[in-house]
């Protein structure tokens, strides 16, 4: 059996981003940056004003003080969106707002604060200045030419600022993964329909899509597949057409009823691994069918969920072209034996908590992968090696649950 290493090696190894596409500003949110950005302009692209006050030659201001008032004729006044179109004679100054050019002739700002009305189109002033003050210079901010934006870059809200402040309307992302979630089961029933006797309710296709959408992909639903080959052909030679990526769920494991691997074998797929030295989560198949992948995970809600965290989702985010693909972790301190009997790593549910400086954690109670109320009040994972007991006191790494933690 493969180790959770050895597996995910292989699953990464097939992992790919496809090739990139142009999207407008207000759709590359979350996307991944593709190419490095560079600015096809100066930013400020003008010297301009910092402050609103009055544009000065900083020479007429010397000495200035509340005992030594300065006189100044106003001559002109330049708002932002416009440029003064005569230069600043001397003993004379121009109104300006924050973000207007700096007239010809200027080389400082005063600010308004420091400034009175005076007589009739003249101001007086209380502070001198020095040259070069309160003036955004052209360039200060970024140089034509100057790479903004890596390549690889997740980009959120600052940086579409950025690309947008250098006039780019539209930026070079990957695509995000289309993800197709099939749940199996004659047993399996939506939510909100009543249930006949041997019926439960379809838990994993809402924790697996809402997964697959925390991971940033598009999530294609499948539907609850019967256990026969040809409702399982249809639904997932469908999802291949479909989809980058097919995640199926149930119907893995080695009893009559699991024919998900002989199908994925009949539609093409190229098995890649089967059964993981984990535990929730042993049956575990994945392939390939040319650039798509497929996984088939553990019907059990919590062997679902941890075997897409720990194996699926570094896949997707890989796909989707970031480089930071683990889920977050930290150290903690083991308030509560940790005891694995098995001959499995057993990732164990745990509750992670905050106590002053230090993080501590501790086991859920119950560990069976059926007990998805463990997991639905656990946020992090301790991986527990084989016949092993991690006692109190001793530091742990926690992986939380969410990568948004
Ligand atoms: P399987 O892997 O198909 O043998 O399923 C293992 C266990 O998980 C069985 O008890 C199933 O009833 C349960 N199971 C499978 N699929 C789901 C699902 N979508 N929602 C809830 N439980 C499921
Ligand atoms: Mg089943």
């Amino acid at each position: 059996m493969l180790t959770v290493a050895e597996a995910k090696e292989i699953i990464l190894s097939a992992a790919r981003t496809r090739p990139p596409c142009d999207k407008p500003l207000s759709e590359a949110l979350h996307g991944v940056l593709a190419q490095d950005v560079t600015s096809p302009i100066d930013l400020p692209l003008w010297d301009n004003s910092a402050v609103d006050g009055y544009a000065v030659r900083a020479a007429d201001l010397t000495g200035a003080g509340e005992n030594n008032l300065i006189h100044l004729r106003v001559t002109a006044e330049v708002p932002a969106g416009r440029s003064a179109n005569v230069k600043l004679e001397p003993q004379t100054c121009m109104r300006i707002f924050t973000g207007a050019p700096i007239p010809e002739g200027a080389d400082a700002v005063v600010m308004q604060e420091d400034t009175r009305p005076h007589h009739e189109g003249y101001i007086a002033v209380i502070e001198s200045v020095d040259p070069g003050e309160n003036i955004r210079r052209a360039g200060d901010d970024v140089t034509k030419g100057e790479v903004v934006l890596r390549a690889g870059i997740l980009l959120g809200p600052p940086q579409l600022g950025m690309a947008a402040a250098t006039g780019l309307a539209q930026l070079a992302v990957y695509p995000r993964p289309r993800v197709g979630v099939l749940v199996t089961g004659a047993e399996i029933v939506e939510p909100g329909r009543s249930l006949h006797p041997g019926q439960i309710y379809d838990s994993n296709s809402f924790a697996l899509s809402a997964f697959v959408n925390e991971a940033g992909c598009e999530t294609v639903e499948l539907g609850i597949a019967d256990d026969t080959r040809e409702d399982l052909h249809e639904k997932i030679d469908y999802g291949l057409s479909e989809c980058d990526v097919v995640i199926t769920v149930g119907g893995v494991s080695v009893g009559e009823y699991d024919l998900v691997k002989d199908v994925l074998t009949e539609l093409g797929c190229e098995q890649k691994l089967w059964k993981i030295a984990m535990r929730p989560g042993k049956p575990f198949v994945f392939g390939t069918r040319g650039d798509k992948l497929v996984f088939g995970l553990p019907g059990n809600p919590v062997s679902a969920m941890v075997t897409f965290l720990l194996l699926v989702r570094p896949a997707l985010l890989k796909m989707r072209g970031l480089t930071g693909i683990e889920l977050p972790s930290v150290s903690a301190e083991v308030t509560e034996d940790f005891v694995n009997s098995g001959d499995r790593p057993h990732y164990m549910r745990a509750s992670l908590h905050q106590d002053g400086d230090r993080w501590r954690v501790r086991p859920m109670p119950r560990q069976g992968s059926h007990v998805i109320s463990s997991i639905a009040n656990a946020n992090s994972l301790v991986e527990v090696p084989e016949a092993t007991t991690i006692p109190r006191g001793q530091i742990v790494k926690a992986i939380r649950l969410s990568g948004n933690e």
